[in-house]
């Protein structure tokens, strides 16, 4: 199982300078930016022997980026959640300086045209996030390629992954289900069953597993990434089959939105 280390969740904000077809659409329509201060305040109420998570939004294009991540710095891990189009050699530089820091960078194909496709933001964020991901890695910062399984990307994981290694063979990979998509339309036209995406699970599993985690995709699916996994607590269900597993509680189970869909047929109880 991955590390137990809790998160306390930061969003500095809503804007993004992006515009992916997986996105929250209960967020990314609040267009509004937190205030410096409004995220000091926030702050407050966390604990920093926890770690610390930053999402959005797009954090890396706000001005006070780096006065951002400054505040975490005493929290014992700190995650940034981006897309990597508002890192530039000069704040990868200063980030270099926080050995706590994790950079998770959604990077959902290596087809430049498929990239644009999903990510539809501005036509040279591809090449900015590519040169990105090497100048990091030239820091030594940690940093993961995240991509998030749906329609649009399972045909491309294994390759994209590939590519990435191609970059640098330290860079981490993560693999996101992501049942989060607001909209109905899109969420019907893009997300895949689990069984639909067992093999190519399988498949990044036997290829990267020294290298790669999984993310909101239960046990049940796929045994060999129960030490790989970790959940996200986004509108999860308490299925009424998770409640008899031995892993209910570590394993959340499916977002409601995938039950409703697809069903619980897919369930099986680990005893
Ligand atoms: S039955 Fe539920 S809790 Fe158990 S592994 Fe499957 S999804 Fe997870």
């Amino acid at each position: 199982m991955m590390e137990k280390l809790k998160y306390e969740m930061l969003t500095p904000g809503f804007k993004c300078n992006q515009n992916c077809i997986h996105c929250c659409k209960k967020f990314s329509n609040k267009l509004e930016n937190f205030s410096f201060k409004q995220i000091k305040n926030n702050l407050r109420n966390f604990n920093n022997n926890n770690g610390i998570a930053i999402n959005g939004g797009e954090p890396s294009i706000r001005d006070d980026f780096l006065d951002i991540i400054e505040l975490c710095k005493n929290y014992k891990k700190i995650i940034l959640f981006t897309n990597g189009t508002g890192l530039n050699e000069y704040n990868i530089e200063k980030l270099a300086s926080y050995k706590n820091l994790n950079i998770f960078i959604s990077f959902n194909s290596y087809k430049e045209e498929i990239y644009n496709k999903i990510h539809r933001g501005s036509n040279s964020d591809y090449k900015k996030v590519v040169n990105n991901f090497k100048t990091l890695m030239s820091y030594e910062i940690k940093c993961y390629c995240r991509i998030i399984i749906h329609k649009l990307t399972k045909d491309y994981i294994l390759d994209t992954f590939e590519f990435i290694k191609n970059i640098n063979s330290n860079i981490l990979l993560n693999l996101f289900y992501a049942a989060i998509i607001e909209e109905d339309s899109i969420w019907n036209n893009i997300t895949c069953s689990f069984t639909e995406l067992k093999p190519i699970i399988q498949e990044c599993y036997n290829k990267f597993k020294h290298h790669i985690s999984f993310l909101s995709i239960p046990f049940c699916i796929n045994k060999d990434i129960i030490d790989l996994s970790s959940f996200d607590d986004y509108d999860i269900s308490h299925n009424i089959k998770c409640k008899k597993c031995i892993y209910f509680g570590k394993c959340y189970g499916v977002q409601k939105k995938y039950l409703e869909r697809f069903g619980d047929s897919e369930l099986n109880p680990i005893y």
